[in-house]
Parts: C-alpha cells; sequence; structure tokens
C-alpha cells in the first residue's frame, strides 16, 4: 500500500486521537485541580487535529493556509499574553464570535460554490453535460444542513461581536426601541425563508441575502439584552457556536469537526442551562422580553452609607465566630485573591470558622471567582455555592463583601421594577454584620443602587480591594502581636 492511499487512514486515526484527548481534556476541566492540565490536553487535540487535516487528499492552498494559521495564532498568542485578567470575558466572546464566523463562512463557501455551478445558464449546454453537472449537486439535506450552519455561525459572530462591545463598555448596556421584537421575529423568519430559498435555488443572490439577514439577526437579538442576562446570552453563543460548526463539519464530512463542534454545543447548552437556572430566567425570557439593562428601580434606597476604618473591620473578623467572605467583579480588577487568602489563613489561626460565598454570575464569566480563589490556593471545602451558603447568613457575626455588588442586592428580591428582579442573590444582608471593601459609590454591571449598602447593618470599607485586603492583614498581624 503506498504513502497516499495510507493517509485517509492515518488522518481518521489522528482525528479519533484528538478526539479522545478533547473528551480527557474537558473532563479534566470539571476540576479546577486538573482544569489547567485539561486545557493543555485539549489543545494538544487541537494541534493534531489541524495538523492532520493539512494531510487530507485534494487538498488545495495549503501554503495560504498554512500564512493564515500562523498569522492567527502569531495575533492570538501576543494577544493572550497581554490581555488584563479583567478583560477575558470580553476576549472569550471575541474568539467565540469568531468560532461562529468561521462556521458561517465554511457554510458561505459551500452555498457560493455551489450557486456558482448550478446557477448558471446551462440552456445551450449539452444533454450530458447537464446530467453531469445535476450528478455533482449535493443532497439537499447536505445543503440545508449547511445553511443552519451558517445561520447559527453568522448569529453568534455578530451577537458575541455586540456582547463584546457591551463587556468592554463601548456600547450601552441595553439597547431598545418600540416593536424592537416584532422586527426581531420579522428578521429572524426572512433569514429562515432566504435559507430555505437558497437551498432550494443555488442563486447567489439569494445566498447573499440570507447571510446579511442572518447577520442582522445576531446583532438585533443582542441589543436589547443586558444586565444580569448577559452571563446566559455569552454562554448561549458558545453553545450556537459549538453547534454552528457541528453542522459545518457535517457537510465537509469531518469527523474531527463534527465531533469539536458537538463537544462545544453540548457544554455550552448545558453550562446555559444552568446560568439561566441561576439567574431564574428561561432562555425564551432572556431573548424575548428586555429584562435586566439597568432602567430606573421603582423604591427609593433611604438612609445613608457608613464608612468604617481597617482596624475596626480586623478586630470585628478576629473576634468573630463565623466570616463569610463574598468576592465579586471588583476582587478581579484589584486582583485582591491573594491578599484575601493570606487573611483567611490569618483568621483560621485564630480558631475563626471563614467560607467564601460565591454567586454563580458573580464576575465577568462564568466560574470567574472559582478560577480566581483556586489560583491564590483556597482550599475547595472553603468554597461554597450559593444555595448552601444562603441558609448560614443569619449565623455569620461578620459578611466581607469585596468588589461584588448586583450579586448582593436586596432589591433583586424587593423591587419589581428593578432590571435584577427575580435573579437569586446571596442574603448577605442578613448577616449580623456586613463589611463592603469598593473604592467609592460606583454601580455594578447592571448600573443601579444598591441597598445593602444602605442597611443598618452594613460598613463601607473604602478603597482598592487589594489595599484594602493589605490594610486588613496588617491590622491582623498587628493583632497577633507582629506575628509570622
Ligand atoms: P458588579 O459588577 O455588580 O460590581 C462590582 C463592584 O466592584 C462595583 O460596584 C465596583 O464599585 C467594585 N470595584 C471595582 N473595582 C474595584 C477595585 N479595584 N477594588 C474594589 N472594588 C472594586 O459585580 P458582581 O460580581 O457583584 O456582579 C456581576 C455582574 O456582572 C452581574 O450583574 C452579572 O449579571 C454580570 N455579568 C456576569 C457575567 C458572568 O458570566 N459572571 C458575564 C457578564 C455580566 P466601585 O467602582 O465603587 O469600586
Amino acid at each position: 500500500m503506498s504513502l497516499a492511499e495510507l493517509l485517509p487512514a492515518v488522518v481518521k486515526t489522528s482525528y479519533l486521537v484528538a478526539a479522545t484527548l478533547f473528551l480527557l481534556g474537558l473532563q479534566r476541566m470539571a476540576s479546577p485541580l486538573t482544569a489547567r492540565s485539561g486545557i493543555r490536553w485539549a489543545g494538544a487535540g487541537m494541534l493534531i487535529a489541524t495538523f492532520a487535516t493539512l494531510f487530507l487528499p485534494g487538498l488545495h492552498n495549503v501554503t495560504l493556509m498554512l500564512l493564515a494559521i500562523v498569522i492567527g495564532a502569531g495575533l492570538a498568542w501576543v494577544w493572550g499574553r497581554q490581555v488584563p485578567i479583567t478583560d477575558m470575558p470580553q476576549m472569550v466572546a471575541l474568539f467565540n464570535g469568531m468560532g461562529g464566523g468561521s462556521a458561517a463562512a465554511i457554510g458561505a463557501v459551500e452555498l457560493l460554490r455551489y450557486s456558482e455551478l448550478f446557477g448558471r445558464d446551462t440552456s445551450n449546454w449539452s444533454a450530458s453535460a447537464i446530467a453531469d453537472l445535476a450528478a455533482r449537486q449535493p443532497g439537499k439535506v447536505t445543503l440545508a444542513l449547511a445553511v443552519v450552519g451558517a445561520l447559527i455561525g453568522a448569529v453568534s459572530l455578530t451577537g458575541s461581536i455586540i456582547a463584546w462591545a457591551k463587556l468592554d463598555g463601548r456600547m450601552d448596556k441595553r439597547y431598545t426601541f418600540p416593536g424592537q421584537q416584532w422586527l426581531n421575529a420579522a428578521v429572524a423568519l426572512v433569514a429562515v425563508a432566504l435559507g430555505a430559498w437558497a437551498v432550494w435555488s443555488l442563486q447567489m443572490p439569494t445566498v447573499i441575502a440570507f447571510f446579511l439577514a442572518a447577520l442582522a439577526l445576531g446583532v438585533l437579538m443582542t441589543l436589547p439584552i443586558g444586565g444580569a442576562d448577559m452571563p446566559v446570552v455569552i454562554s448561549l453563543y458558545n453553545a450556537f457556536t459549538g453547534l454552528a460548526v457541528a453542522f459545518e463539519g457535517y457537510v465537509l464530512g469531518n469527523e474531527a469537526l463534527i465531533i469539536a463542534g458537538m463537544m462545544v454545543g453540548a457544554a455550552g447548552i448545558l453550562l446555559t442551562r444552568l446560568m439561566a437556572k441561576a439567574m431564574n430566567r428561561s432562555i425564551k425570557n432572556v431573548l424575548f422580553s428586555n429584562f435586566g439593562g439597568g432602567g430606573a428601580s421603582a423604591q427609593e434606597i433611604s438612609g445613608s452609607q457608613k464608612p468604617i476604618e481597617a482596624g475596626d473591620v480586623a478586630a470585628m473578623m478576629a473576634y468573630a465566630e463565623r466570616v463569610v467572605i463574598v468576592p465579586g467583579y471588583g476582587m478581579a480588577v484589584a486582583q485582591a485573591q491573594h491578599k484575601i487568602w493570606e487573611l483567611t489563613q490569618r483568621l483560621l489561626d485564630r480558631g475563626v470558622k471563614v467560607k467564601f460565598a460565591i454567586h454563580p454570575v458573580a464576575g465577568r464569566m462564568p466560574g470567574h471567582m472559582n478560577v480566581l480563589l483556586a489560583e491564590a490556593g483556597v482550599p475547595y471545602d472553603l468554597i461554597a455555592d450559593m444555595d448552601d451558603i444562603n441558609p448560614e447568613f443569619p449565623n455569620t457575626d461578620v459578611s466581607l463583601v469585596i468588589g461584588a455588588n448586583d450579586v448582593v442586592n436586596p432589591v433583586a428580591k424587593t423591587d419589581p421594577a428593578s432590571p435584577i428582579y427575580g435573579m437569586p442573590i446571596l442574603d448577605v444582608v442578613s448577616s449580623k454584620n456586613v463589611v463592603v471593601i469598593k473604592r467609592g459609590k460606583g454601580t455594578g454591571f447592571a448600573g443601579i443602587e444598591n441597598a445593602l449598602f444602605y442597611a443598618d447593618n452594613t460598613r463601607m470599607l473604602y478603597g482598592d480591594g487589594a489595599e484594602m485586603a493589605s490594610a486588613l492583614v496588617g491590622e491582623l498581624k498587628a493583632l497577633d502581636g507582629g506575628g509570622h
């Protein structure tokens, strides 16, 4: 058997190895302990799959492909190293959008190729030439899958770009206008109808119109979504990209794309369901009901914010029996996780029972806080989920909120006019004492006032998260008589 005959089998075997690595990598990502190696395993799988693809028989333009890979990988390498950890969610949104865009591009190339082949005037062709052409026409099912994949991928591309702009503060969190949902429904129908017509007719103008409608749909769908719904939308577009890749993998007959796409799609759907459950929202509501943008709250918040000094907070915690630490986006901005862990260790040494309370959408990406705490070395048995910790707040002497805002805002329970109404929150306000570390009076992602900061049992420790955590460590050291 010649090398050329062997190659397809070698490529397919490499795909099998890659798929196994994807699976094992994904499994390892389930625990923060093994997540880093999981990413490496899945990355190795992707390298093998990409490299193997270059040996597929009948491939053209290999030099161009290599050039594109080198440029793309180079840019991603430089950007990935430079991006600050707080901008990671935006980067993930953008990269995810590019995955959707690539899937849509595969669909576009296939459809345009066929429309070029079959949309030609064949009136003066010979019967045998027409028969030959007809024999090369792909099945309608394949074409329909190319259109479905392209539709989902295009929506994911433009939707993710809008999500990136919102997360990056370049766009209003929510953009609404009268009749928006009707317009969105009309554009969705037009995109589906054009897609069906493109499969049927394979005419180039129809294919182009279909893509324009699909791209517009992604923009229009994402414009009205904001605030508390962003995590659900981001994971939904993740799932969309995976599914689009899987569909286009089928069209190209490429097993590696089908497997990788299905895995991303399935994981994305599970994550979307988890996020929606955490936010007490159905996916239908997220997409079609204009919730969560940052409108005015109907309830006036009375009282004032009461400042406190680091020395007093340290003493409160040092003599407490139970302390719960609630991290949020501000801890990520301040990169305060290491100092917070040092603070926790000092409290544990004094016999204080300390736990961390994690809200599922704290920060700006799913699992954001868990990743930061794991990086700082916080053991998992100290970390509690919202449902487990909420009943414990009434028995908590001090809740230390660091850089969290929306996820501890009681108006989510009390004010039906609030844009975060209905979102489950960490019930910090029911603890005996609450201390909030934040720099000033800045609002959270949803852009609304927080009743917790004005509560009688709340004190505000104003300052940067890392600096305040350092100050608390210093005060505890002094209380311990300068030990360690
Ligand atoms: P928030 O965004 O609600 O609040 C963060 C707070 O941190 C701000 O009020 C800010 O106040 C404070 N802060 C900022 N920088 C610092 C600093 N250096 N030191 C100390 N404090 C700082 O955070 P939460 O984690 O409570 O909530 C997350 C929000 O993000 C939710 O609305 C969620 O829906 C949304 N979201 C979540 C995603 C996810 O997947 N997890 C994705 C997209 C959105 P100040 O300026 O006064 O310091």
